[in-house]
């Protein structure tokens, strides 16, 4: 296992119509969840056992907005300290001032510089779906400003040349936005690749709004297609439909839980989920070997 994603994010300062992250709910709604978390002691033992016996070389810190977990600090110093590639995913908010996280619980959460970020992490990932504000918010609701502030962080991130990777969710409402989505992007000097997820209707939200935007196997790669003829030679352009993704990775949340995600499907025009499997929790250490036979098992079924 080369990759792995660290989903530890707590809460959001968006709240995506198609969010499709599984965001541990009832565990958030519970009195003291903030002593609960997984701590950077913690991940660090889990990654190193990774390291040690699976080859591990690259985490993603991902899953609602990594920035919103209260220790973060603490985990990207842990990571810097082994031999893993650091990749962060966040909205970027944290990146221009304190940040009112809004889904799915209400939290502050301190600015950090992005001179400081640059230290720990090899690649930044920041979202962008849309050339327009209110085309972002097809998608990503509850900051107004959402487009304007993914420029500013965009501007932040070139002035400290920190390698950018844009990830973008490819639905029914942007899928014909896109080209204009490069053309602002490829002014920026440091966005070396963008990644194009096929939407998937696995999370809560995502689920229930999953006829707005989902699009067929064939939209997506042909609209793939039609971007690399355009654009490939300039950037990285890196397609992730759903099929790769069925069964090819796991998840650990910010409470340790170790999971699989649910597999979506259309069965006689209605929406159908899988369970998500829960393989286990990390912070039992001596679970993983278990833990990582049950991933290998379904992987390989
Ligand atoms: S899809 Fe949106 S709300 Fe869900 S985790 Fe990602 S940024 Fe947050």
């Amino acid at each position: 296992m080369k990759k792995l994603s660290l989903a530890l994010g707590i809460a959001c300062p968006v709240a995506c119509k198609g969010c499709y992250f599984a965001f541990p709910f009832d565990q958030l709604r519970e009195s003291g969840f903030e002593n609960k978390l997984i701590s950077h002691k913690e991940v660090s033992k889990f990654i190193r056992y990774l390291v040690i016996n699976h080859g591990l070389e690259k985490v993603t810190l991902c899953g609602g907005d990594p920035l919103s977990h209260p220790d973060m600090h603490y985990i990207l110093e842990a990571l810097k300290a082994l031999p893993v590639k650091v990749s962060l995913d966040t909205v970027g908010t944290n990146l221009l001032k304190d940040a009112e996280m809004i889904f799915p619980v209400k939290m502050q959460s301190k600015y950090i510089n992005v001179s400081y970020l640059k230290d720990y992490i090899d690649i930044l990932g920041i979202p962008l779906d849309g050339s327009t504000q209110e085309l972002c918010a097809t998608f990503r609701v509850g900051r107004k400003d959402l487009f304007k502030e993914t420029l500013d962080v965009l501007k932040k991130a070139n002035a400290v040349d920190i390698p950018v990777s844009i990830n973008t969710v490819v639905h029914k409402q942007n899928i014909d936005d896109l080209n204009n989505v490069l053309d602002i992007l490829l002014s920026y000097h440091n966005i070396f690749r963008m990644q194009l997820f096929q939407f998937t209707p696995i999370g809560q939200m995502a689920f229930s709004n999953w006829n707005h935007f989902m699009i067929s196997d064939d939209e997506f790669w042909g609209k793939i297609s039609e971007l690399r003829d355009t654009y490939g030679h300039r950037v990285l352009l890196d397609p992730k439909s759903n099929e790769m993704r069925i069964n090819e990775y796991f998840m650990v949340d910010c409470f340790g839980r170790m999971y699989v995600p649910e597999i979506f499907g259309v069965e006689k025009g209605e929406a159908v989920k899988s369970d998500l499997q829960v393989l286990g929790n990390i912070k039992e250490e001596t679970l993983y070997p278990e833990m990582l036979s049950k991933f290998k098992a379904l992987k390989d079924a």
